[in-house]
């Protein structure tokens, strides 16, 4: 069935899946996935027809790497071997690695595919079909053990497990209650360009630490076609254009034409946030589970949303509501441990940037320590909060700058000395490093 059309005409012996899961992107569909391989009855809404566009650099680090179902083969447009740095436009510093860093793929192409496996494992696929809410109570719910979701056309799907996977503007997060603390809005454009051009770019990215507190841009190179982006909070819609249109100018790429231009919000939850509601779980971003500070969501995504799947399988299984409570609840501490303390980490990290952006450029452009700190999260050996809890001189220069700047905040006199404290501990870093012997 793939019309919205179609909804309607949904048979009324239709079967009570264990787990429906809207939305076909990589939260969705690595929560139906993780359902379908536990054996479990599994349907997939996804509103768009698939392949569909979405608004993302597209950018695979490790931890995404990493959550990809077996067998998954990277549909790579380019691999990443260098970046260049600049702070908005100035003070520009390329590093290079001689070990792939990353990768870059097309969201179409990705997120068809990640659902292609999800169906391997047994889910059912029902694209052109928008959830408009879903229901725990009332008329339209047979027992205590289901949940309603209603579709445009109000035609009615009953499932033991619902997981809300329907991104950013989601309707099953407005249902679940999540609460935000960052709200973001990203622009982009796919610029296709000559091969001299794009020659240029191969194997290599561009970081641009913007001039709005927060923001930064990205060229992220896929061939024959860059993906050029900004992103920075969400009121400065003017603002941000402005950048996004200079930052273009800057790179030399005003003169070739887009074949797609497109902006996006990206949210991230507050620590208070839920995660579920009865029988209904979120993950991905609508959850608002995505990295403060670069706004990388592709790994929360495919990470909760294996999360969900598994737990949601629990909860089907669930016969009474107290033992759903308490699988729902296992699900938001697997959450929070993980992604919730990466999250903590990126919140520290965007605050820190948001005030001394050139702070952070320096350190990653002249300190090889931190250069070899960035290397290693993006691959994956790493994360952030792994670093900061695993290195004791990240912690102090960590803990050093929110000193400074809660400091500085309340103009307290302690913040010049705590301040030394933070550039002398990535000092004594990077000595420790120079003596210990630099990897790359
Ligand atoms: C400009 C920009 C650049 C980014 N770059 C990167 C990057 O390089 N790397 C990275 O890791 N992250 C990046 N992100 C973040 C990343 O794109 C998201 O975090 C990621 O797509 C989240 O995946 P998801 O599955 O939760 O949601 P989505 O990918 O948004 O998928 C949600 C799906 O739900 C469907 N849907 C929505 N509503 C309904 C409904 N009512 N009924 C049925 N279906 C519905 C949608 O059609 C969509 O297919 C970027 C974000 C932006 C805005």
């Amino acid at each position: 069935m793939s019309s919205e059309n179609a909804d309607a005409g949904l048979e009324s012996d239709e079967p009570v899946w264990d787990v429906v899961v809207v939305g076909a992107g990589p939260a969705g569909a690595s929560a139906a996935y993780a359902a379908a391989v536990a054996g479990r009855r599994v349907l997939l809404l996804e509103k768009a027809e698939l392949p569909r566009y979405k608004t993302c650099g597209g950018g695979i680090i490790g931890p995404s790497r990493d959550a990809l179902p077996p067998g998954f083969e990277l549909p790579f447009k380019d691999r990443v071997h260098a970046v260049t740095f600049s702070l908005n436009g100035r003070l520009t510093r390329t590093r290079r690695s001689k070990r792939m860093l990353f990768g870059l793929i097309n969201r179409p192409e990705f997120d068809a595919s990640l659902v292609e496996h999800a169906e391997k494992a047994g889910a059912v696929l029902r694209t052109g079909v928008t959830v408009s809410r879903v229901e725990q109570h009332g008329p339209a719910v047979p027992d205590r053990r289901t949940v309603a979701v209603v579709l445009n056309g109000g035609a009615t799907v009953l499932a033991h497990a619902v997981v809300g996977a329907d991104g950013s503007a989601s309707r099953i997060g407005a249902h679940v209650g999540v609460k935000l603390d960052q709200v973001d809005l990203g622009l982009e454009a796919e610029i296709p360009v000559p091969p001299t051009v794009a020659e240029d770019w191969k194997g290599r990215i561009h970081l641009d630490w913007g001039p709005l507190p927060g923001s930064y841009g990205w060229v992220f190179p896929k061939g024959d076609t860059l993906t050029v982006g900004v992103i920075s909070a969400r009121g400065e819609g003017a603002a941000t254009k402005r950048y996004m249109e200079d930052f273009v100018a800057r790179l030399g790429l005003a003169g070739f034409e887009p074949a797609v231009s497109s902006g996006h919000l990206t949210r991230c939850r507050s620590d208070d946030s839920p995660l579920s509601r009865g029988r209904v779980l979120v993950c991905g971003d609508a959850a608002g589970l995505l990295e403060p500070w670069t706004r990388e969501g592709i790994s929360f995504a495919l990470r909760s949303g294996r999360l969900a799947g598994e737990w949601a399988v629990r909860i089907a299984e669930s016969h009474d509501a107290v033992d759903a409570r308490r699988q729902a609840l296992n699900y938001a501490f697997a959450i929070k441990a993980g992604l919730g303390v990466e999250m903590a980490v990126g919140r520290r990290m965007l605050a820190i940037f948001e005030r001394r952006p050139a702070v952070i450029h320096g350190v990653l452009t002249t300190i090889r320590p931190a250069w070899n700190a960035f290397t290693d999260i993006v691959r994956g050996s790493t994360t952030l909060a792994g670093l900061v809890r695993t290195h004791p001189l990240a912690r102090r220069a960590l803990n050093a700058f929110d000193r400074r700047e809660g400091a500085a905040r309340t103009t307290d006199p302690v913040a010049v000395p705590e301040a030394a404290d933070a550039e002398a501990a990535v000092e004594a870093e990077e000595a420790d490093h120079r003596r210990a012997g630099s990897p790359e």
